[in-house]
């Protein structure tokens, strides 16, 4: 199919998913990675009733003047299995975290309170909201994390509290990354006449990790379909998709199209928006296949607008707490913006919240080799096929992360 929206890309792409492997990880590893399955809790959390303050565990219906003298019965510390009593009349001195002692409703804290031998003199409220109650933040067999979440500090800290030593999460699926031109040079060499640095391979790398996957950066590929044949077979091989960068257009060397013509198989072709019109995606050999466009602001865009709706519909990332590049916002434009014709225009934008209200602004030159333009401004805009947008519209844009 040639010159699909982009809608029906990410339709077609999913036709072929990713395969979503699992394995145990401990805690300690898990940082940003993606729980495969929905977790539920081992233990009612908290696991029993104690004092949220160190003070005095009492019954409250006898404290209701200041002055009230009770007589002290022993004291509860956090860890301690001894369980006391409180009688009318009496109070169990209790630190944070120990568990209520029977009979006992209500805690005052120590600042509001005196020692006198053997009693406490109260001299302030005693507060039934200082008890945490069992189970009151999550129970027993509640679902606690939800499968697709990236694991971050909290989630880490809570699986802990819950009970879990190891999590089963998402295997990271190997996606290779392919730069192809005779042009290109890798970062630190010299460069000679008409050559450049090769960028592309570093920005979609970062993206893959940045979505909890596992980049596997080939040699910069020449301009020739055998060296091109030779790399697609060894990524075929050893990774579970693959991501090339150039060679994707109308050009005489544009070769990565042409050996997807003939010896691969294109699900489609080109992409109604601008920048990253020319993009195909197909297989190679049984391993999914995009054909990123070379132009480094291109490339970053259809990983964004593309690829990454493709990783996490075949990972099932949760939709709020999976891994995300973007999230979509409205904005009020400061400046006009001119849309493409019969393509989604993605300007590049720097959106600034504005006492609670985010405006955007176009900075620079807005060229698809420009990848500065991805560094000044922070986000894309959305504007529908033939449509350009005045100062002070209001459209839809993604804010990118
Ligand atoms: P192509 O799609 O191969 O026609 O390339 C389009 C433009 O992107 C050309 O200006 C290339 O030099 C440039 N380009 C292609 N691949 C890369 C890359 N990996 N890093 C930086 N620029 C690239
Ligand atoms: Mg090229």
């Amino acid at each position: 199919m040639e010159g699909v929206t982009i809608e029906e890309a990410i339709k077609i792409t999913c036709k072929y998913p990713l395969k979503k492997k699992t394995e145990i990880t401990s805690l300690d590893d898990s940082i940003h990675r993606i729980l495969a399955y929905d977790i539920v809790s081992k233990v009612n959390d908290p696991r029993f009733d104690n004092s949220s303050m160190d003070g005095w565990a009492v019954r409250s219906e006898d404290c209701k003047n200041h002055g009230t003298k009770l007589e002290i019965i022993g004291t509860n510390k956090a860890g301690n299995h001894r369980s006391y009593s409180v009688q009318s009349g009496q109070a169990c001195r209790i630190m944070t975290g120990a568990p209520m002692p029977d009979g006992a409703d209500a805690i005052v804290i120590i600042e509001d309170s005196n020692i006198q031998e053997n009693n406490v003199i109260i001299n302030g409220p005693a507060r039934t909201a200082y008890v945490r109650k069992c189970g009151e933040n999550i129970s027993k067999g509640d679902k606690s994390l939800s499968a697709g979440t990236m694991l971050n500090s909290a989630e880490i800290s809570l699986s802990a509290t819950i009970g879990y030593d190891e999590l089963e999460v998402i295997q990271k699926p190997k996606i290779a990354i392919i730069s192809n031109g005779d042009e290109l040079v890798k970062p630190g060499k010299k460069l000679l006449d008409g050559q450049i640095y090769e960028s592309n391979s570093f920005g979609l790398a970062a993206l893959v990790k940045k979505i909890g996957c596992e980049p596997i950066r080939f040699d910069i590929v020449q301009d020739s379909i055998e060296g091109l044949r030779d790399v697609l077979d060894q990524a075929s091989r050893t990774c579970d998709a693959i991501l090339t960068s150039g060679g994707v257009s109308m050009g005489k060397w544009d070769l990565v199209r042409k050996i997807m013509e003939e010896e691969g198989e294109i699900k489609f072709w080109k992409i109604k928006m601008r920048p990253g019109g020319p993009p195909l995606f197909g297989k190679w050999k049984e391993t999914p296949l995009f054909g990123l466009p070379g132009n480094p602001v291109s490339s970053h865009v259809v990983f964004t607008m593309i690829v990454f709706p493709w990783i996490s519909y075949s990972l099932g990332f949760n939709e709020e707490k999976g891994p995300k590049l973007a999230d979509r916002v409205n904005v009020i434009l400061k400046n006009p913006l001119k849309g493409a014709p019969d393509k989604v225009c993605l300007r590049r934008i720097k959106i600034t919240n504005e006492n609670g209200i985010l405006k955007a602004t176009t900075k620079t030159h807005q060229g698809s080799g420009n990848i500065n333009s991805m560094v000044v401004h922070n986000g894309l805009s959305l504007l529908p096929p033939n449509q350009d947008a005045k100062t002070g519209e209001i459209i839809e844009a993604l804010w990118l992360r």
